[in-house]
């Protein structure tokens, strides 16, 4: 039979690309997937499969795909200025226009933005931005940033440093000196048996006992997502974001809201920082910015460091790519559709409860042990014991043969461990939704089917 089109694909592919968190050598066994075409919340395959996009990418297409208004506005601005820097002294129109928008969403003092390409670019600015505030304010020994065992912060040196994963840190030598990481407020994984309040505000006061242990006068900022996204769809009991803030307040530690994820309406707010009641000195968004059609990320900059940032001399930092015009266009118009379409409200009235009512559902299934979920990110855990509520084996693979069976099934959910995620597109329907718990649930059904088999094997 001659190679077809896919194969020809895979076969480039394997030669010649090398992917991003990806075991290479079990893709070149497998194949590499290959996704055509996407429409609205689908995709499509190149053996024609229709799927459900269940995570909206990485997070970010939250006006679905194939938006007129966001192309539109790309070619448009591609035609009249396709690039141009905002170094020395430079601006145009799509970021001064954005960063003017920005600061009319963002909650609080968050009254100027810095312009990055993505969320580990927002990370390293971050660093780099407080640790100048502080020695700019006579405090340059203020230099260690406090984050969260199991938190994501990106991919570069900073942003893998900051994040707590173990297995990034294990390659290549991180963190980075200075950067320091208490537990993260996991109740279903790390807080069994004692009440969701009080350990919310044990795992807060970590922050204060870590402070303590390292001096208050070397503390810099403290980092965190309000919701933990990649770590798992984390939701912190309520008790603990209040108790963070009055920790930072005391200590007069800057506090900085990692809302990648969580920004631009995942929760049913613009930013998550509402919803939390939050007063974030610096605020990193990426992901949804421009529904993930072109790399953009924006660090907003509350009203003390950004005085500080502009009467403090030149501050030696910036992206070529800061503001591109194209970027800065597309996530223009993003917002705006967000705005004719009231798709914030529609997330945190209709669509967000919707979803949430029905995925709750789930958890009637022997294989759930929690569901959970805001807006439109969702979780929930597989247990080996829905009684005891305790976890498979970790060689048993639940979480993968999971996602494989959804993603047969014509859906894609993500795996961590053995949590399962969603985070669909912000348009999903109310139809789309109820095909999404279907899905889910025949995926449930094979996956049990799968581990009660006795001679399978591992995948
Ligand atoms: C994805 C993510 C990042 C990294 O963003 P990139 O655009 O992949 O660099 C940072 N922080 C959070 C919370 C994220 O989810």
């Amino acid at each position: 039979m001659p190679e077809s089109n896919k194969e020809a694909l895979q076969r480039l592919d394997a030669a010649h690309h090398l992917h991003p968190f990806t075991d290479g050598r079990a893709l070149q066994q497998k194949g590499t997937r290959v996704i055509e075409r996407g429409e609205g919340v689908y995709l499509w395959d190149a053996d024609g499969n229709r799927i459900l996009d269940g995570m909206a990418g990485l997070w970010c297409v939250n006006l679905g795909y194939g938006r007129q208004e966001l192309i539109d506005a790309a070619n448009a601005q591609l035609q009249r200025l396709p690039y141009y820097n905002l170094f020395f002294q430079t601006t145009h129109p799509p970021a001064a226009e954005l960063a003017a928008t920005l600061a009319g969403l963002l909650p609080g003092d968050l009254q100027h933005v810095f312009f990055t390409g993505s969320g580990s670019e927002c990370n390293d600015t971050v660093v780099r931005m407080v640790r100048h505030f502080w020695a700019e304010q006579g405090s340059p020994e203020r230099q260690v940033i406090i984050s969260r065992h199991n938190a994501y912060h990106g991919s570069t040196l900073a942003g893998a440093s900051l994040g707590g994963m173990k297995p990034m840190h294990a390659q290549g030598g991180l963190p980075l000196p200075d950067m320091v990481h208490i537990d993260q407020p996991y109740h279903f994984g790390e807080g069994q048996g004692i009440d969701p309040e009080k350990f919310g505000l044990e795992r807060a006061r970590q922050l204060e006992l870590k402070i303590l242990e390292l001096g208050p006068e070397r503390v810099a900022a403290f980092i965190g997502e309000p919701i933990q996204g990649a770590g798992g769809v984390i939701i912190p009991p309520a008790s603990y974001w209040p108790e963070i803030q009055r920790i930072c307040k005391k200590y007069d530690i800057l506090l900085v809201a990692d809302e990648v994820i969580c920004g631009f309406g995942r929760t049913g707010h613009w930013f998550a920082s509402e919803y939390y009641g939050l007063e974030p000195d610096l605020l990193c968004m990426a992901k949804g910015m421009t529904s993930g059609y072109i790399p953009l990320g924006a660090v907003a900059v509350g009203r003390r460091v950004a005085e500080t940032l502009i009467n403090g001399g030149e501050f030696f930092h910036g992206f070529t790519y800061s503001g591109h015009p194209v970027a800065c266009a597309v996530a223009q118009a993003c917002i705006e559709v967000m705005q004719k379409e009231h798709i914030v409200e529609r997330v945190r009235d209709d669509i967000g409860p919707y979803l949430q009512q029905r995925w709750a559902s789930l958890g009637d299934h022997p294989l759930v042990g929690e569901t959970r979920g805001l807006g439109l990110l969702a979780a929930l855990e597989l247990v080996a014991d829905k009684t005891t509520l305790a976890p498979f084996p970790t060689d048993a693979g639940a979480g993968i043969i999971c996602r494989e069976h959804c993603f047969e099934q014509g859906l894609v959910m993500r795996a961590v461990g053995d949590t399962m995620i969603i985070s669909p597109p912000l348009v999903i329907s109310r139809e789309q939704v109820d095909e999404l718990i279907h899905k889910a649930r025949q995926a449930l059904d094979l996956t049990l089917s799968t581990l009660e088999q006795p001679t399978r094997k591992a995948p």
